[in-house]
């Protein structure tokens, strides 16, 4: 246990995101992005979308990226333009953001889920080989809170069973596997510019890379109705496109997103120190980073053992630390996933994973200062939350009386 635990100082709490702290270093930047686009008063696709597709598939090394409504619909658009639809499975992990699963039921295709691996929370790729069947279409790894699933097994299965790969690489933009980016690690790759992802935008957005020709040329048409130019509509699409405001922002925060993803890693360092430094190691595991991967944290996820998470979360939160659960119920748990069949225990370690883990405050503005005291209070939290469950013969004596 923590010997020397400093009380946390009265100061200000420390917030779990902060996108003001961030605006704050850009601020001049973007007003004069969005002025312009106010000054052409153009605000559907046009040159700024196609600015910002050129720049992140540079960015991703990808041959085309297509702008979309949003990370969801990125993930909806990608199925579709791989002739994906009912009858079909698609294979991914309950260990996600809804919408990775949601996406697959809502083009009407069927979610297969397998479980992840404890140390990444990544899917497994054994269990993905072993539920592969004549109805797999797909195969949707996420890189979960910011690192790249294991793909060299996934490579080996999609090429034998001609299956191809979906990356939901919604909370994975810079990432890196075997140095190569999130979005040309499959077929397609899908992001999202939900503001608190690390490419963030004023509001919705989201992206799709590909090096497919013709995935891409079928991607542009279905964000528009399925129109190829002159209201000639060769399918059915939809209206799923990115707005030039929000385009134009993301073209200005682009420009330090490698700084942002450096401070991330700084932080998560930062955090791995102090919290080695603070003897809580045997109650918390700290992210692990595995070989061949450029984590770039879109969170800072722990895993607090012995079933003491909610109660330090609490201690956090009312000592002024931000902390918050990605995510407290696994989707096979989901109701509107009853239809599907499974059991709670199908997927172990997506429970537990459910039960154990708590992100901190990650955000690359964090101060030293910051990130001592999150430290600090989690180790406070955990000392409480263990007394409570381990009580110490006189505390037992104490509380018998
Ligand atoms: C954010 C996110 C999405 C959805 O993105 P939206 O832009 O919110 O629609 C999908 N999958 C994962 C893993 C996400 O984190």
């Amino acid at each position: 246990m923590p010997t020397d635990i400093s009380t946390s100082s009265p100061s200000e709490p420390v917030p779990f995101i902060d996108l003001v702290a961030q605006y704050q270093t850009i601020r001049d930047e973007v007003k004069e992005a969005v002025d312009q686009v106010f000054e052409t008063q153009s605000f559907v696709l046009g040159e700024q979308v196609e600015q910002l597709e050129a720049e992140i598939a540079e960015y991703c090394d990808a041959r085309h990226a297509i702008g979309c409504a949003s990370g969801t619909d990125a993930l909806i658009l990608s199925l579709l333009g791989l002739g994906i639809g009912p009858g079909d499975e698609v294979i991914t992990s309950p260990f996600t953001f809804f919408a990775t699963a949601g996406a697959i039921h809502r083009i009407g295709a069927r979610p297969k889920f397998v479980d992840i691996d404890p140390v990444t929370y990544n899917l497994d790729p054994q269990q993905v080989e072993d539920a592969i069947d004549d109805n797999t279409k797909a195969i949707m790894p996420v890189h979960i809170f910011g690192q790249c699933a294991e793909m060299e097994p996934l490579w080996r299965i999609s090429a034998s069973k001609n299956i191809p790969i979906i990356e939901d690489a919604c909370q994975a933009i810079g990432a890196e596997y075997r140095g190569r980016r999130a979005g040309v690690l499959g077929r397609v790759g899908c992001f999202s510019f939900f503001p608190t992802k690390n490419l963030g935008g004023a509001g919705d957005g989201g992206i799709i890379t590909t090096d497919d020709p013709e995935l891409a040329a079928r991607l542009k048409r279905l964000r528009v109705h399925g129109d190829v130019g002159g209201y000639n509509h060769v399918e059915v699409g939809f209206n799923s496109r990115l707005d030039a405001l929000q385009a134009a922002v993301l073209r200005v925060k682009l420009r330090h997103l490698e700084d942002w993803s450096e401070g991330r890693r700084q932080n998560a360092r930062r955090y791995g120190e102090l919290i080695r430094s603070l003897n809580i190691l045997s109650s918390v595991e700290v992210p692990v980073t595995a070989a061949d991967h450029r984590h770039v944290f879109n969170q800072y996820t722990l895993r607090i053992r012995g079933g003491m998470r909610d109660a330090v979360m609490e201690h956090m939160r009312a000592n002024g630390a931000g902390c918050a659960v990605y995510y407290p119920i696994p989707l096979h748990m989901q109701q509107c996933f009853d239809y599907l069949g499974y059991q709670p225990a199908d997927f172990p370690e997506s429970n537990r994973a459910a039960q154990e883990v708590l992100s901190l405050p990650i955000f690359s503005e964090l101060t030293d200062e910051q990130l001592s005291r999150v430290a600090n209070v989690l180790a406070e939290a955990v000392s409480e939350a263990t007394t409570l469950q381990f009580p110490t013969e006189n505390e037992q004596q104490r509380r018998a009386a």
